[in-house]
């Protein structure tokens, strides 16, 4: 381990000029070109037809052309000046928008590297913005995650990460704690003495506040997780409930053609529901539409090994055709411990008389003996299903379908969570979250069994080892170069 800033960070030659297209590749309306480093605005320079960039102030734009080595004019382009510190990556950047041809673009870049860039590795820019400084390390996974974020939810989450998130409040705590440290290993220095500087009352009221937030945030990575990743769906039942019906209600178009002749239905696309702003990736859609292999499915192998990828489980049964005791020992086949569920009892329009509340009850005596197979009610349902995992619609009419959505989106996202509040998203964090917890917990036994200073100061040292991992002030060159290798080149 070495201090994050400090470190030589091998793969790259930090005090190269780097340059890279910062837009992406193709036709575009304009294509942005960005150089960072010492040399970056004279390399600009060489090639600009206009005014001297090195004398400009920081922040300012200028318009110019670029000239190449045959005289022969690029681009009529833009110039923005940045001057160390003042930048993303606290050295001095230039950023060339020129017209969106790819043809310009590399003619251009070449042009930069031949006077003195050199092509900028996956995340270079970024890196350098974490090692000058200008970011902690959880901010800087968060531009990966920005820019990677496909829907409103993980774009908030992103943003509010990238602006400082929960990193400023674990800083301040883990600053508190570091004083803590010093003083109880300056007791150490005077063990004989047997003194005591740093107050146990105060130090556990800290490491208690430490904890509080800690366990939030480690509570918060499953709903950071989902919005982050989305979720992963399965919709399940047997052929003819109708479940490419209502695939297409919920997706509100036509895409796969509904039919009544079993086995017609065939489509390889990967659907995603967006509701509210959370993903619902639903798991082998096609599979849905396979009628031969529902047959087969229910109970097997491969029905069973969609549904272990799947965080929350759709069951549809057609209420015309099923029976209670069939309905549960399907929902009892396929459900898992750590998976939501919600059932759906489809085509209420062709049966009335149809209740949910049985599906909870089955042994109520109410219940018609035409709703059992043979008409023998089970004695001991394989399982019961819990009230608020069943919706009553009709896919083909279009009944129930917005409260459906309403209730997935309730199903992922309690109403106690609140978007505003920090959360994790980042497996890295997590992790590092709960290693950190551990030794705090040690922390708290010690302080509770009178163990020693030299053992307190020991597991405060560790849970604040964790706690720097995730901002970036203990970390390895493994880990940087695993964080930005991830970046798309010119991040
Ligand atoms: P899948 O095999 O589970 O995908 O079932 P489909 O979606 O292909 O539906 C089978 C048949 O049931 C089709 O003829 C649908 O039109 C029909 N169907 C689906 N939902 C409903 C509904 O809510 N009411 C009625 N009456 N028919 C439905």
């Amino acid at each position: 381990m070495t201090a994050g800033k400090s470190m030589n960070y091998s793969q790259h030659n930090l005090s190269d000029t780097i340059v890279a297209l910062a837009t992406p590749p193709g036709v575009g309306a304009i294509g942005v070109i960005r150089l960072s480093g010492g040399d970056a605005i004279r390399i600009v320079q060489k090639v600009f037809g206009g005014k001297d960039l090195t004398k400009q102030a920081s922040h300012t734009l200028h318009l110019g052309t670029i000239i190449n080595d045959e005289g022969i004019i690029l681009d009529e382009v833009l110039i923005s000046v940045f001057k160390a510190p003042h930048s993303y990556t606290g050295e001095n950047i230039a950023e060339v928008s020129c017209h969106g041809s790819p043809y310009i673009l590399r003619q251009m870049l070449e042009l930069f590297i031949k006077k003195g860039a050199r092509l900028a590795q996956a995340g270079e820019f970024t890196l350098r913005a974490f090692l000058n400084g200008k970011m902690d390390l959880s901010q800087a996974e968060a531009v990966a995650d920005l820019i990677a974020s496909t829907s409103q939810s993980s774009h908030q989450v992103a943003m509010r990460q990238m602006r400082g998130g929960f990193s400023h409040e674990i800083k301040k705590l883990r600053e508190e704690l570091i004083n803590f440290a010093s003083l109880i290993e300056l007791e150490l220095d005077f063990a004989e003495e047997d003194v005591e500087f740093a107050n146990r009352d105060d130090l556990k009221k800290l490491v208690d506040k430490i904890q509080g937030l800690i366990r939030a945030l480690i509570n918060s990575f499953r709903l950071g997780n989902v919005i982050k990743n989305g979720v992963p769906t399965v919709i399940a039942g047997r052929p003819n409930a109708g479940k490419s019906t209502l695939l297409n209600a919920l997706l509100n178009e036509e895409r796969a053609i509904v039919s009544h002749i079993a086995g017609t239905t065939r489509d390889t696309i990967e659907e995603v529901l967006n509701i509210n702003g959370v993903e619902f990736r639903l798991i082998d859609t096609a599979g849905i539409r396979e009628a031969q292999d529902q047959i087969e499915a229910i109970g097997v192998e491969k029905t069973m090994e969609k549904v272990r990828q799947a965080a929350l489980l759709v069951y549809v049964f057609d209420v015309g055709e099923m029976k209670i005791d069939e309905i549960l020992t399907d929902v009892g086949k396929l459900q898992r411990e750590d998976m939501q569920l919600l059932v759906v009892c489809n085509k209420m329009d062709t049966n009335p008389y149809f209740k949910p509340e049985w599906l909870m009850n089955p042994n109520d005596p109410s219940i018609p003996e035409y709703f059992f197979t043979e008409g023998k009610r089970p004695s001991h349902p394989s399982s019961l299903i819990p009230h608020p995992s069943i919706i009553t619609l009709s896919a083909l009419h279009g009944m129930n379908i917005p409260y459906l959505k309403e209730k997935l989106y309730d199903l992922v996202i309690s109403e106690q969570v609140n978007l505003e509040s920090p959360i994790v998203t980042n497996a890295r964090h997590f992790e590092a979250l709960q290693k950190a917890s551990e030794s705090l917990d040690d922390v708290l036994r010690g302080l509770a069994e009178g163990v020693t200073s030299d053992f307190v100061a020991m597991d405060i040292r560790r849970a604040l080892a964790f706690l720097g991992e995730i901002l970036g002030e203990v970390s390895t060159e493994d880990l940087l170069g695993n964080i930005f290798s991830r970046f798309c080149i010119g991040k």
